[in-house]
């Protein structure tokens, strides 16, 4: 259930975010496109007041002609040829003298008692067919024009855009559906487009910026695939993390089973061809899987701590496998092991490599730990401090993997070192090409004026055993000399040895 938990927890977070995402993209082009559409409904609502400018200029006409019959007919002619105006009127003096409609008829309840604005909005209740209206007035002398715009006209112009839209009049609203009302005080509305030519302006409710309806409704797709994306992720993520903690379940019953094994390569005396001493290097013997290469399980072990137990179990194993061999070893014979920063910052861990050393008690064996600057090592006094320690009460310090990654000069003041370890990926570069050594003659420069002793790895042909002598790196570690083997083959390789090449190499700087 532990397992499950934090992928369910990543992918509700992901569906969470992406539903938000989707939110905010709706309600953002929401916005955007009722910007755009209150715009187009202000021109279409110009257009339909200059059509009552231009009817109002035949009213005053009309008006000044003193309402004749022909005056009238005009009017009603004039109303026609307009789609959008409904009736036009001339008020003079307090009463009605002519309009557009059959018979002066007056569709608006005393228009004569309305206010002089140049536009407004009436409600039905102000008409006696019930229908509101626009309303537009121009003074003349003695009076003034009414004309009046239908309110289909106007709802069509809203009702093809933003769902709550509203035309807006001095204070009184109409929207796409409903009657002309005040504008709410509780909710103000936002102007979205002002009219350049006449008192009107397009606002609207912003919509609010949750809206699970406007989501379901407008985004049911995209949150599907959100959805399935989240579901897919949550899965991928189980199953890595199962994988990723199952391996380390396997690899932490290994190191208990005593899976992880010792293989050990030989480092070889380049000049003579003597037996110097081994690097111990670890091998997981699988049941299923043969023996599984370090670099797969090492990283795991790092992150996971078992390292530390893993490399306690590790010289155990040395300890009881190359003790019997002991009188076949000379003084001075080296055992290098692989040390990990993790395990040097543990308290355990120089009371872990005493044990190892009272293992060959008795025996001068120069114990080589070799540290590998993954992290830049400085960075922890600590554990600068434990490996000087050691080397205090005789352990031998090497620096592996000497020029790549943080390995290098950063540590070589404060950490007091033997053997700094020239990675393989250098020395393979040496071939018969021009220019191959250069990378390598650097590191060896470095090394010379730091007055540090060399171990090559990696050392595969007699060209590079041959640049190595040329450079007196004498102490050389690969698969031309022998590649890591089990003890059993360790064991034959030692047998095949005559004794005298198995000895001690006198120290030397290079
Ligand atoms: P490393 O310490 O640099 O060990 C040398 C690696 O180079 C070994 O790989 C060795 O098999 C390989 N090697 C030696 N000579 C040659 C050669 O001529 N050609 C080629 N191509 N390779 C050569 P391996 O055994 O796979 O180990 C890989 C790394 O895993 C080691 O690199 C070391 O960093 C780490 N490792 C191995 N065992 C342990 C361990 O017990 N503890 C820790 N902390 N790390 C370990
Ligand atoms: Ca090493
Ligand atoms: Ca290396």
């Amino acid at each position: 259930m532990r397992n499950a938990f934090i992928p369910i927890l990543s992918a509700v977070f992901l569906f969470l975010v992406g539903m938000l995402t989707i939110n905010w993209q709706l309600w953002h082009m929401a916005t955007l496109n009722s910007a755009g559409a209150a715009r187009s409904s202000t021109f279409k609502i110009d257009a339909i007041l200059n059509e009552a400018v231009n009817a109002a200029d035949t009213a005053q006409h009309v008006a000044a002609q003193g309402c004749t019959s022909g005056g009238q007919l005009e009017l009603g002619t004039e109303a026609a040829l307009k789609p959008h105006l409904r009736a036009i009127m001339i008020e003079q003096g307090g009463t009605i003298m002519c309009t557009s409609l059959p018979g002066n008829g007056v569709l608006i309840i005393h228009p004569e008692t309305l206010p002089d604005e140049k536009l407004m909005l009436l409600a039905g209740n102000r008409l006696i067919n019930g229908v509101p209206v626009l309303v537009f007035q121009r003074p003349i002398p003695g009076g003034r024009v009414i004309i009046s715009v239908s309110d289909a006209h106007l709802r069509d112009v809203i009702a093809g855009t933003s769902e709550n839209l509203a035309l807006v009049v001095n204070k009184q609203q109409l929207t796409r559906t409903g009657d002309v009302s005040p504008l709410p005080t509780s909710q103000p509305s936002t102007t979205l487009a002002s009219s350049a030519l006449f008192p009107f302006s397009m606002a609207w409710q912003a919509p609010v910026f949750f809206d699970m309806t406007r989501l379901v409704q407008q985004g049911w797709s995209l949150m599907l695939l959100v959805f399935i994306l989240s579901v897919a992720v949550g899965i991928l993520w189980r199953r890595y993390a199962g994988k990723s903690t199952s391996f380390e379940e396997d690899l932490r019953k290994a190191i208990i089973r005593g899976d992880i094994v010792p293989f050990y390569q030989p480092i070889m005396n380049g000049k003579t061809g003597g037996l110097y001493g081994v690097e111990v290097l670890a091998r997981w013997k699988h049941p299923k899987s043969g023996y599984i290469p370090p670099d797969v399980f090492i990283p795991i072990a790092e992150r996971s701590g078992l390292i530390i137990p893993l490399t306690k179990g590790l010289m155990e194993k040395v300890v009881s496998q190359l003790k019997p061999l002991l009188p076949k070893l000379p003084d001075g014979f080296h055992i290098g092991v692989n040390i990990s920063a993790r395990h040097i910052n543990s308290p355990t861990f120089i009371g872990d490599c005493n044990t190892f050393g009272q293992g060959f008690k008795g025996k001068k064996i120069k114990l080589v730990l070799e540290v590998t600057e993954r992290e830049p090592l400085l960075d922890n006094p600590e554990l600068i401090e434990n490996l000087n320690t050691l080397h205090n009460s005789g352990f031998v310090i090497a620096l592996d993997d000497f020029g790549t990654g943080y390995s290098g000069l950063s540590c070589l003041d404060a950490l007091a070192i033997d053997y700094i370890k020239i990675d393989k990926s250098f020395v393979s570069r040496v071939s018969e090409q021009k220019d191959s050594t250069i990378l390598l003659d650097c590191v060896i420069e470095i090394a010379k004026k730091l007055s540090l002793s060399i171990v090559a790895e990696g050392v595969e042909t007699k060209e590079q055993l041959e640049y190595l002598n040329r450079n007196q790196i004498n102490l050389l570690q690969g698969y031309y000399f022998g590649k890591p083997v089990s003890y059993v083959e360790f064991i034959k390789f030692l047998l095949s040895k005559p004794k005298e090449d198995i000895r001690a190499y006198e120290e030397e700087k290079v």
